[in-house]
Order: C-alpha cells, then structure tokens, then sequence
C-alpha cells in the first residue's frame, strides 16, 4: 500500500485521540481527521471520481485543506491544490490543463472558482460549514483506502518554474511520501508531542511537505493561520506552544520586526527553518538571539517534493548554507555544457534521487528539458565547500551581467541586511546603454529608520567590488510578494535612470 494517504490512518490508528490540526478555536483530532476525509473520499467516490482522476482544490489553510486533501488521495485520485488568490481565469487554466473533473472551494474563493468551474464544464462543490458538512455527515466513511503504486502521481503542484507558464510538477505517492517521512523524522525530528507551526500556504510544495504531511507522518499538531500575518503568528505561537516554526525569509523579518509581546511564553520553541529563498545571514543571526533557538536552512523546489538539501540538526549548521543532500537524494553542480564543476566554482544545481517529480503533466517538451539523464536541472546556480556544503548564489535568471561582468543579487542583498535602517531588499538589474545592465537596489526601511539614497548607496560601495555597488538606490514602502510570502523580482519595475559614473 504506497498511498500517501495511508501516513493518516496510521497515525489516526496509533494516536487517534491527539489534536492533528488546530485552526482558532476549531480542533480535530487524528481519528475526526481520517474519518471526515474518508467521508470526503466516499462522497467523490459517488460523484463518479475514480482512481487517476484530478480533483482540483482551491482553500486558504482552513480545517477543509488537510480533510479535502487526504480525502482526494484516500479515493485513490490526484490532488490539484491551488492559490486561493488566484482570478477566474487563472483557475479555468489549472482546471482545465490538469483535466480536473470535480474541483472543491472554499466559501471565500467561490465566486472566482464557480465561474471558473462553469467555463470549463467541471463540478464544483463549495465547502461551505452548513451544506457541505451535512452531506459529509450523511455519506459513510469508505472503509479502505484505494490502493496505488509507489509511481503514481499523487500531487499536481503547479509552479511557474524556470519558464513563464504554469506547469504541473507531477509528485507521486513516493516523492511526497519519503520527502514528508524525512522532514519528519531526520530533519525536524518531530513527534507526537510538537506543535508545527502551519502558516505557509498549504497549496505550496514547502507547507504541503514539511508542515502538513510531516506533522501527520509523526502524528504530530498542526496549527494553521489562514493568512500570515506577524502578530497572529506570535499569538498561536503562544497560545499552542509551538515547538518548530516553519517560513520563508520574509516571515522571519516579519516576526523579528513585530517583536515578541512580553506576556507571551515561547519556551516551548526549539527550532526554526527557512527554505523557499534565501534567509539573509544577518536575518539568521538577529532571528537566533532574539528567539532563542536554531535556525536550520534548507532547499528545494515543487519539482523536487520539494527538500532536496537540508543543514543536518546533528552536524554544526552553515550559517548561509542549504546544507547538504537528505538521504535519498545526490546534488551536482554543472556548467552550461553539462560538465560538473570543479571545487569552489559555481555551477547549476542539478538533482535526482526519490523526491525528484515524474515530469511536467503532458508536457513531455519541458520534462525532457528538465530532467536530462536522471538529473532534473533547478535554475539555480551553487557552490559546494569541502566538507560538502551547498550556498546558493542566486538564480541563474536573477543573475546580473553588468559591463560583462557577473554580479549576484543576493551577494549585495546580504551587504544591505547588515544596514541598521533596512527591512527588506531587492537587487535587480536594469537595462543600460553602456553597461548592459546596471545594478539597482529597491530598499524598505525599518520603521523610524532615518538615511538616504546616498548614504545606503555608500554603504555598500565601501563593502564590495565597484562594478558590483548599486548605482540605483530607490526606497519602497513595500516589496510585492507572492501566496508564499517570497520577494517577487520579476514585478520589481525600476524606471529610475543611474546616475553617470
Ligand atoms: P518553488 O518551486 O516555488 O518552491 O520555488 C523553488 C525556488 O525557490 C528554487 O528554484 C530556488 O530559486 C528558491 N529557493 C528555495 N529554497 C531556497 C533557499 N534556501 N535559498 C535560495 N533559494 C531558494
């Protein structure tokens, strides 16, 4: 029995009186959780959905998520979960290149998934507390879960990837089924007892994986917020005694800016991971002394289930580092060319191993331009030290070529966190006549923070290579971020010319 589905029986069979998921005042326990979602699956079973068949899922972290995820895979059929932010339009496109045959909404994206739903000719079932409760209550849990092979997709994540469309990572039963088992076991090492911390958007690779499917691999509790918000955090935080916090980069500024209330009583927290982009150094270190615990960074993408590198909890952790490959998977750098690169040198992060996706759904094109001889290709670009640690550079699309030489973002990005005033930063690159491009920094400022343009500019001037500085420095009031809370670069529009040099 390769089912993904089966880690939720399992753990409603060992602890099934233990709270799997908390969401405000809503608790449900391991045995409330794998019945509700056998009853979700007995009640697609009856609307005609069959093992194979793509069943579309569009909600915030709500109790609905986790019951309508298991309760997909429990009938043996393909989740297709998507951003509940997303318009109309975006969702007829998912509904209609996975081929979905039933999608499921929550109340507050209805509207959008309904006429999306309509477009494209598929049934759409709102999961609303009143209707769609009573015909959970009145249809019977299905007793078994239907069998799968280890190879068949599980998960139809979709991501914009290296290219500009959406494309669906195809994740089988086994991808998603040894991720979830090692993040529980090897990396957070967490049990029945932990409280994870289910703030990452449940329809993304790194929330699905390591906060969702980890928690109920150790039968552990999941407490959700349905939207990331600092303060909310910090209170469930508190309120739940959470033992793992789990976010990307622009959660932790957030949390270190909000500041933890006094009255509140964190000791129960022991470890934090970063992963999704990279976690600023000084951002590492502030979140460690101010929080008290360790923070552990790792990397991945939906492609890859998604943890493909992991700062090992029983190794010194790498500040700056991804880490090193978890069990079950090789990383390797390689040129253009494909030749691996030599030590020290920077190359593309190539990887294979169990979490590596079956391919792009019906796009063979793109799956044999990913994954060439075993190895899918990831678009970032690495350095491995000697004892076998991976830093990532940047993206190899982020990458900045000014007068013909390269320059890194991120490397200027981390110069800038070191800055008292700044908040947030992201370094993109602008067209120029002579240069190509011209290196440009749109900077946030902490509250009551007091500096110019000039002085920042400076700043990192006195830091770094004078080809690399930003000529261009702009302030924000904000940086537009994606459902995961990443930076988003390529919304980033710099109109500002730079200045002769
Ligand atoms: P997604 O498919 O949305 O999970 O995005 C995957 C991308 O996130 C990767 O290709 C990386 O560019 C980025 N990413 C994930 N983890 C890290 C990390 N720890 N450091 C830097 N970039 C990361």
């Amino acid at each position: 029995m390769d089912n993904l589905a089966t880690l939720l029986a399992e753990s409603a069979w060992a602890e099934g009186n233990r709270v799997a998921i908390r969401q405000g005042k809503i608790v449900l326990t391991y045995a409330e959780l794998n019945d509700t979602s056998a009853r979700v699956a007995s009640l697609l079973q009856a609307k005609g959905v069959r093992a194979g068949d793509r069943v579309a899922l569009v909600m915030p972290n709500v109790t609905y998520f986790p019951i309508a995820y298991y309760g997909i895979l429990r009938a043996g059929a393909v989740a297709v979960p998507m951003n509940p932010l997303l318009k109309a339009r975006e969702i007829a496109f998912t509904l209609r290149d996975s081929g979905s045959r039933i999608v499921l909404a929550f109340p507050l994206c209805a509207d959008a998934v309904a006429k999306a739903a309509a477009e494209v000719g598929v049934d759409c079932l709102v999961t609303d507390p009143m209707t769609f409760d009573t015909l959970v209550r009145a249809t019977e849990p299905m007793p078994e879960t239907v069998d799968r092979a280890a190879n068949d997709t599980a998960v139809i994540l979709y991501t914009s990837g290296t290219t500009g469309t959406p494309k669906g990572a195809e994740l089988t039963h086994r991808n998603l089924m040894t991720n979830a088992t090692s993040a529980a076991k090897t990396l957070l090492h967490v049990g029945p007892s932990d409280v994870l911390f289910g703030g990452l958007p449940l329809f993304h690779a790194f929330g699905q994986t390591c906060a969702l499917n980890a928690a109920v691999a150790a039968a552990a509790t999941l407490t959700m917020l349905p939207r990331f918000e600092p303060a909310k955090a910090l209170e469930i935080m508190h309120r739940d005694g959470v033992t793992v916090f789990l976010g990307v980069p622009t959660m932790f500024t957030a949390l270190l800016h909000a500041g933890i209330p006094d009255s509140y009583d964190l000791s129960r927290l022991h470890l934090a991971v970063s992963g999704g982009a990279s976690l600023p150094v000084e951002v590492l270190h502030t979140f460690e002394r101010e929080f008290g615990v360790t923070v552990l960074e790792g990397y991945g993408l939906s492609e890859t289930s998604p943890v493909a590198a992991f700062n090992p909890p029983d190794r010194p952790r790498k500040a700056g580092s991804i880490g090193v490959p978890i069990r079950g998977v090789e990383l390797k750098l390689v040129a253009d060319d494909g030749t691996t690169v030599g030590p020290g040198e920077v190359g593309e992060i190539a990887i294979r191993g169990e979490n590596v996706m079956k391919g792009y759904w019906s796009r063979p094109d793109a799956t044999a331009e990913a994954i060439r001889d075993g190895w899918f290709h990831s678009g970032d670009l690495a350095r491995v030290d000697e004892d076998g640690y991976y830093f990532i550079v940047d993206r190899k699309k982020d990458l900045i070529i000014r007068g013909g030489y390269n320059v890194y973002p991120r490397e200027i990005e981390e110069v800038l966190y070191e800055h008292p005033a700044v908040a947030e930063v992201a370094v993109v690159g602008v067209p120029h006549e002579i240069h190509g491009e011209e290196v440009a920094a749109v900077v946030t400022l902490r509250p009551g923070a007091q500096t110019t343009v000039d002085q920042v500019r400076d700043y990192v001037k006195q830091r770094v290579a004078a080809y690399k500085y930003p000529r261009i420095v702009t302030f924000a009031d904000a940086l537009p971020k994606g459902a995961t809370g990443k930076i988003l670069k390529r919304e980033i529009v710099v109109t500002q010319q730079a200045p002769e040099d």
